[in-house]
Parts: C-alpha cells; sequence; structure tokens
C-alpha cells in the first residue's frame, strides 16, 4: 500500500528520510552489529547517540547553557505532577491559563499539591481563542505560572507570552516543539511529548533552568525529581533508548535537510496558510478558532452538519487522507499538520476539500 497523508494529533507523521534511515540501521547500526532497539543503554555506542541529540536539540532550539535537557519518559502528563512537585516549594502557590484540556490537566494536577489558581480562561467559548491576560491579576509570589502554548485539541496558540516577572514561566510545548524558533531564556521550565514533532511515543524532554533543579518536595518519588535525572544524565535508569535516536534523526533532519527552525517556521507558515485561506474562503467549510490565535499545527474546522462532517472523515480517508477526525470532545475535523508533514499534503488536502465541496455544498 502506499504511504498516506497522516494528518494524526499524535503519535504522527514522522519525516520519510528519517523512517528510511532508521530502517537502514535496523539491523546493524553503524557496523555495531546490532539494532539500536537492542544496544544496551550503557554502551559507548549508545552513549554517542544521546549526546549527540541532546547536542542538536541545543544547537537547533539555541538552549542556553544555564538550562538542563532532560530526556524521561512518562508523557507530559507526567510533568502535570512533576513540575508542581519540584517547583512549588516557596509559597506553594503557581498561576494558570487555562487554554483546554492539557492546561486543565496541569491545574488539576498542581491542585493536588498546592495553591493553583486560575488567572483567565476561554472555557466560555469552546477554548476557540486565547484570553487576553491582566499581569495585576497575576499571583507576584507564585513559584510558577503555567501555560499551554499550542493547544492541540482546540487548535490555539499563545503569540505573546505572559509577562511573569521573576515568576518562572514554564510551559507545555508538546505540539509546537520545533515548529518555530523559540526564546527558551523567557522560561523556567518547557516539557513536550515527542510524539507530537520530535519523535515516537516514549519520550519526554524537559528543558529547565538549572536554578530550578534541587528543590523537590521530600515526598517526591525518586524518579519525579528533575535532580536525579540531571546528575545522572537523563541515564538514572534506562532511558526510551529507540524514541531518543529517532529524535537524533529528526534533529538532523531540521538542521540539515530543512535548514534550522527560522526555515521550519516558514515552511510551517505556508503550509498552514494554504489550510486557512481554503477556510476561509470555503463556502462549506469553516475553521472554528479565532483567527489571531490560530495554531500553525493543529487545524480545526467542521462543515456545520455533523453527518457531513462525518461523511468528510469516511471520504478523506478512502482517499488517503487519515486521520482527520476531530477531538472526541470538539467534534467535526482536526488536521494536525505537524512538522512532518509535507506541502504536497496539505495542498492535496485542499483539492480534496474543493472536490468535496463541489459535490455537497
Ligand atoms: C499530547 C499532549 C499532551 C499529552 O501528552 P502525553 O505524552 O500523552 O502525556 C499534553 N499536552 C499537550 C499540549 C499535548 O499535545
Amino acid at each position: 500500500m502506499a504511504r498516506v497523508y497522516n494528518f494524526s494529533a499524535g503519535p504522527s507523521v514522522l519525516p520519510e528520510s528519517v523512517l528510511e534511515k532508521a530502517a537502514e540501521q535496523m539491523m546493524d547500526y553503524e557496523g555495531s552489529g546490532q539494532s539500536v532497539m537492542e544496544m544496551s543503554h550503557r554502551s559507548k555506542t549508545y552513549d554517542a547517540i544521546i549526546k549527540s541529540c541532546e547536542a542538536l536539540l541545543r544547537e537547533v532550539m539555541g538552549i542556553p547553557d544555564n538550562y538542563k535537557v532532560l530526556f524521561l519518559q512518562g508523557g507530559a502528563s507526567s510533568q502535570f505532577a512533576m513540575v508542581p512537585l519540584n517547583l512549588m516549594n516557596g509559597s506553594g502557590k503557581a498561576d494558570f491559563v487555562i487554554t483546554g484540556q492539557w492546561a486543565n490537566k496541569a491545574y488539576q494536577e498542581a491542585s493536588r499539591y498546592g495553591e493553583a489558581h486560575v488567572v483567565a480562561s476561554s472555557k466560555d467559548k469552546t477554548f476557540s481563542y486565547i484570553p487576553e491576560l491582566d499581569p495585576s491579576t497575576f499571583t507576584p509570589d507564585a513559584d510558577y505560572f503555567h501555560i499551554c502554548l499550542n493547544n492541540t485539541i482546540y487548535g490555539t496558540r499563545f503569540t505573546k507570552l505572559p509577562e511573569t516577572g521573576n515568576v518562572p514561566l514554564v510551559a507545555d510545548v508538546s505540539s509546537c516543539i520545533l515548529s518555530e524558533p523559540i526564546d527558551v531564556s523567557r522560561f523556567g521550565v518547557l516539557y513536550a511529548g515527542a510524539q507530537k514533532n520530535m519523535a515516537p511515543a516514549g519520550l519526554t524532554v524537559v528543558i529547565i533552568r538549572e536554578d530550578l533543579i534541587g528543590h523537590a518536595r521530600d515526598i517526591t518519588p525518586t524518579m519525579m525529581n528533575y535532580q536525579i535525572h540531571a546528575d545522572n544524565g537523563s541515564m538514572y535508569n534506562t532511558p526510551p533508548c529507540y524514541a531518543i535516536y529517532i529524535c537524533k534523526l529528526v534533529l538532523e533532519w531540521i538542521k540539515n535537510d530543512i535548514g534550522g527552525l527560522e526555515k521550519m517556521k516558514e515552511r510551517n507558515e505556508a503550509k498552514a496558510k494554504i489550510l486557512y485561506d481554503f477556510l476561509d474562503s470555503s463556502k462549506l467549510f469553516r475553521g472554528t478558532v479565532e483567527k489571531k490565535d490560530r495554531s500553525l499545527m493543529n487545524v480545526p474546522f467542521v462543515t456545520g452538519n455533523e453527518e457531513l462532517d462525518a461523511k468528510f472523515v469516511k471520504e478523506a480517508a478512502a482517499a488517503g487522507f487519515v486521520n482527520l477526525k476531530g477531538h472526541r470532545t470538539v467534534g467535526g475535523m482536526r488536521a494536525s499538520i505537524y512538522n512532518a508533514m509535507p506541502v504536497e499534503g496539505v495542498e492535496k488536502l485542499v483539492a480534496f476539500m474543493k472536490e468535496f465541496e463541489a459535490a455537497n455544498a
């Protein structure tokens, strides 16, 4: 079967050249006579892989020297607990902007460990926009301020960061990491489940300012303490070896084939524009998000008729455009157009949508 265009929100499409390289190295990684899957994580060969992955991530993202990069497991969802366990250690307070389900889960989990405040929410309109923030409502002595930078389910993203002063800004960047340049120095912690834009599932990347490490609460399980992982170079226990290896290949692709994050951003903007321009001109389809807050990565849209939505999803899948069904809580459709989705994938999707519109409008 020919490869499909996969619009899954995660796990999601990987660059074909990365998959080909992984296939080529499957049985014998660089003369080691083993697959990376089979290798000891303490071997010299593997050590070179994880070190190179970290060095590439630092280079591609421009991560300052006073930040640690941690390769963990447990998904972004584990970070909802790990962040408060490690950071809610001063006033015991933290601020949250509720822009969707993931942001809300981070808030709820932190509420178990301290005083979690909702600074703003866009729940009133099904999270279809990013709320305006008023810094005078922020908790001045909060231990951290949490946002979800790109809201995977609802298709919104922050285009300007909250001014939190000395309060460390913590961001869930699961669905936008590596999609465009980001000023890491504006954040205390960035975390991401890797299965959207970096690697297959199983790897969670944490980028944390060094001074925020080493203050975990006593009750913090060893495996949830950032210090343990930082002190052990993400090798306290077995890391997600194969996912880290694929992440390295993805970073090589971004660096060498794409030309870095500025170029990645241009490509992503051009790709998203093709789809949004069509949605804005279509008589059948429309986007569900306020234009100023539209995500570059996740594009939700509807026809306004549930039966027609279902028909579209079914016919699209038959034509080779898969995983376009919207999140179960939103309905309609969602096209996730992560880094690895080629421009032709979006062009062909729009051509298909035009045909569907002509036949059904
Ligand atoms: C997918 C996603 C999550 C959940 O990630 P897991 O790795 O499955 O725990 C959290 N936040 C955001 C923004 C996501 O896109």
